[in-house]
């Protein structure tokens, strides 16, 4: 085999609790993410040559050593070397319909789409934890990245706890192309505001993320009650997100407004927001609201749905 593609899945997060800080600078977090069927196309190949090489038409998307992809990559040759030395470089072509820096994990879903197209390519039969545990080295949003589905992660978002999956639920996704939020930047302005409240005691920052785990919105979910799910979303990083961007409060309260939507929400650290609507005709409904409202270019929106895998191996029709 020289060449697989892997359909990599964006995800939204339902929840997103900031409970306090980490000796290692990240923050400690309760919350859930969700897959979406909205995808990258990533493909890994063989090259002859020991050249490490990627490409993405995407302008916002970098093709050097600062693309995950690319870190992805340097890891696997790193910790599999007799698999690189078998079988050279590769290159990596990213097909990018995940908006970029939007707070939909689309850089990590690229890096967990190139360790498992390598883990195939060079036959080294992983198991999803030992994917999972490498994707944790290069981004808190990557181990979620191969199962998908829904999850509660808790830690720095790195420790998975999968529930029901979700699926066949719609929703409206919006993101003007030129907003980008950079998500340490959110985190860092969280802390500079809220950082007093944050729990200081290791035993109640445990106690908190066990909360979680009985919470309402994990109670909705076990009963697939999507109105009470979308009605329990929550997002701490909206506090300092929406007030400095009014594009993205503007979205959020359009949505907020519309028939046949049952609760709205930003995604991770934006400036993406989603509503959850009743079916698929209200979802296309409620784009087409607000394509009218906002008939701006730069607003791009999309119909998707949530979906219960991560990863998967595209199949050749062939
Ligand atoms: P997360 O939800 O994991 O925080 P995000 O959706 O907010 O991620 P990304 O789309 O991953 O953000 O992009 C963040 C930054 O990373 C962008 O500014 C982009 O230039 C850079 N980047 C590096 N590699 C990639 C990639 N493969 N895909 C998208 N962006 C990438």
């Amino acid at each position: 085999m020289d060449s697989i593609t892997l359909i990599a899945r964006a995800k939204i997060n339902l929840y997103l609790e900031i409970l306090g800080d980490r000796s290692d600078g990240y923050h400690e977090l309760a919350m859930i993410l969700q897959s979406i069927d909205l995808a990258d196309e990533v493909e890994v190949r063989n090259l002859s040559t020991d050249r490490i090489l990627i490409r993405c038409s995407h302008p916002q998307v970098p093709t050097d050593e600062s693309n995950i992809a690319y870190k992805a990559v340097e890891l696997m040759v790193k910790e599999f070397n007799r698999g690189f030395a078998l079988h050279g470089g590769v290159e990596i072509i990213i097909n990018k319909r995940i908006p970029v820096a939007a707070g939909l994990a689309g850089g990590s879903t690229n890096a967990a789409a190139v360790l498992m197209g390598i883990d195939l390519l060079w036959n080294l039969g992983l198991t999803i934890q030992e994917l999972e545990e490498l994707g944790a080295t290069l981004g808190s949003d990557v181990p979620f990245c191969f199962a998908g589905g829904t999850a509660i992660a808790t830690g720095r978002g790195e420790q998975l706890s999968p529930l029901p999956s979700l699926d066949t639920i719609y929703i409206v996704l919006a993101k003007y192309r030129s907003l980008e939020v950079s998500t340490p930047i959110a985190y860092k302005t969280y802390r500079s505001r809220f950082g007093s409240s944050y729990v200081k005691e290791k035993n109640s920052l445990v106690e908190r993320a066990a909360a979680v785990h009985s919470g309402e919105i994990v109670k909705a979910i076990l009963h697939k009650d999507v109105k009470a799910i979308a009605s329990k979303m929550y997002n701490d990083l909206e506090k300092v997100v929406l007030p400095e961007y009014p594009q993205v409060l503007q979205l959020r309260e359009m949505f907020a407004g519309l028939d046949g939507v049952l609760g709205t929400m930003m995604s991770g650290s934006g400036p993406s927001v989603f509503a959850i609507c009743e079916n698929k005709e209200q979802a296309e409904a409620v784009k087409l609201r607000v394509r009218t409202a906002i008939p701006d270019d730069d607003l791009e929106l999309f119909v998707t749905q949530m979906i219960g895998h991560g990863i998967q191996v595209k199949k050749n029709l062939v």
